[in-house]
């Protein structure tokens, strides 16, 4: 036995299966918003994260695995995906075509030396989204709508949406002294992480957990004391934007967000299941304005978003909000004998290959155990095949529900069986069965009737 490395867990079956239905609602949406596909390697070079997630991120200071490679370069598994596809971005000369903005997503693997807790794993899943050439803060709240929208289309309906502003940079620098200001009497007291918080990146001190700090951080400065007109105008923007949308939020002036590339716009989703459980926020992200051309890029603004499927598969199984995902086996082909079981790897190729989603069972088992396995697949219907039956080119069809039993020839199998299982949309082969010689040289195929006809399949 092998223990699984820790803070890593397996994700399998019914698990993989949400994850998978998770992802894909996700993808969907992130599609109808008109956004591509990006893939690219778990490694990168250190360098890239240390430029863009930032030294004094938690991510950076303390929770990537990083390793020398066999060549001597220093190569970390990725923290976050973001800082990957803006360096594809600008590799591939994407923002080049200034076609602005550069819309894309992504799915897979990070990988955080945290420690493991409920919602917390060192390997875990993100799905996320970026759009870049950002010029107005319109584009903002898109951003923010759709992953609201994505929730929502995952079956959630009470998410709390978190948003604050970082500001422009003369906000921040205004703010950060402030900040300065009002911890240089407070840190002595305050934990150590605070303490070089308060050298590094004094915003970073509003994000902490502590919660003797946390009363500390109450009585700080507000950004919102410190915007120029320009920020406080975005961010009255994006909140009308929201307010139009319908989608209500919640004003934190404590959120800064855990890296460094932030400005502008930042926002969590959270959500509490039903069970009261806590696994942290679902989603989290925010506006850039430096980090493209940190990573070599052009002078553009970006923002994006990143959901956690660990966490999210968690609140969505204590909620029951997955109750549409069955997994059943369509057809179960039992059949009795050598012979028979011979034809059935045939005739389940036959259903396969029709769209049916289809088991045989080839191991010669009797009637009654084949019905258990079929009970335990879930399967819907069965199809027992004898020598009789093959004698007579026929089957049998039994409803495992309702134990209803049908006799169909084999050539009426399929009707049946679409009829059945309500199958809309097969392509029949009605003008020549399937069985002309045509060589898709006849014009059967040309009216619309017959289109999708073995003929047109040939040409
Ligand atoms: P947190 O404040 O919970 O540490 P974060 O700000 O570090 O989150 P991001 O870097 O914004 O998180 O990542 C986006 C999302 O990825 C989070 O909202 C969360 O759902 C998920 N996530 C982050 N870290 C982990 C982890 N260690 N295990 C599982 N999911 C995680
Ligand atoms: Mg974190």
């Amino acid at each position: 036995m092998f223990n699984l490395v820790k803070g890593t867990h397996d994700v399998i079956l019914d698990e993989a299966q949400k994850y998978t239905y998770i992802e894909n609602v996700l993808q969907n949406t992130a599609q109808l918003f008109g956004y591509k596909e990006f893939r690219t390697p778990i490694i990168e070079t250190s360098e890239l994260f240390l430029r863009s997630v930032g030294d004094s991120s938690d991510i950076v200071r303390k929770e990537m695995y990083t390793f020398e490679d066999k060549g001597g370069r220093s190569i970390t598994l990725r923290p976050e995906i973001t800082a990957g596809i803006v360096r594809s971005m600008v590799n591939a000369k994407l923002f080049a075509m200034q076609d602005y903005p550069v819309k894309g997503y992504y799915t897979g693997p990070c990988f955080r030396y945290e420690r493991p807790q409920q919602g917390r794993y060192r390997q875990f899943n993100q799905f996320g989204i970026e759009c870049i050439g950002i010029t107005s803060p319109h584009r903002d709240a898109e951003v923010i709508s759709m992953g609201f929208d994505s929730l929502v289309f995952l079956g959630f309906e009470n998410v709390t949406l978190k948003i604050n502003t970082l500001g422009d940079d003369e906000s921040r620098e205004n703010y950060k002294k402030a900040l300065r200001d009002y911890f240089g009497s407070h840190i002595e007291n305050m934990c150590n992480d605070c303490k070089e918080r308060y050298q590094l990146n004094v915003l970073r001190i509003l994000d902490c957990k502590d919660p003797d700090d946390q009363e500390i951080v109450k009585n700080a400065p507000k950004i919102s004391d410190f915007l120029s007109e320009n920020a406080k105008q975005s961010f009255e923007t994006i909140k009308k934007d929201l307010d139009f949308l319908n989608i209500p939020y919640e004003v934190d002036e404590s959120l800064v967000r855990g890296l460094d590339y932030y400005s502008g716009v930042v926002f969590e989703f959270h959500y509490t299941s039903s069970k009261g459980k806590n696994y942290g926020a679902i989603g989290a992200g925010g506006h850039y304005g430096k980090l493209v051309s940190e990573i070599g890029g052009p002078e553009v603004e970006g923002c994006g978003y990143a959901m956690g499927i660990e966490r999210l598969a968690s609140v969505m199984s204590d909620d029951n909000l997955f109750e549409d995902l069955t997994d059943t086996t369509d057809i179960y082909v039992m059949p009795l004998g050598e012979r028979a079981t011979a034809a059935s790897l045939g005739i389940a190729n036959y259903l396969r290959v029709s769209g049916y989603n289809c088991e045989v069972c080839l191991e010669g088992k009797g009637m009654s155990q084949m019905f258990k396995k079929a009970e335990r697949r879930n399967a819907l219907y069965a199809i027992i095949v004898g020598d009789n039956e093959l004698d007579n080119d026929e089957f049998v069809i039994k409803n495992l529900a309702s134990q209803e039993q049908f006799k169909v020839s084999s050539d009426d199998l399929l009707k049946k069986l679409d009829e059945l299982l309500n199958f809309e949309g097969r392509k029949h082969f009605e003008c020549c069965d399937g069985d002309c010689d045509c060589d898709g040289d006849c014009d059967c195929a040309e009216s619309e009737e017959n289109k999708g006809c073995c003929c047109s399949h040939k040409e």
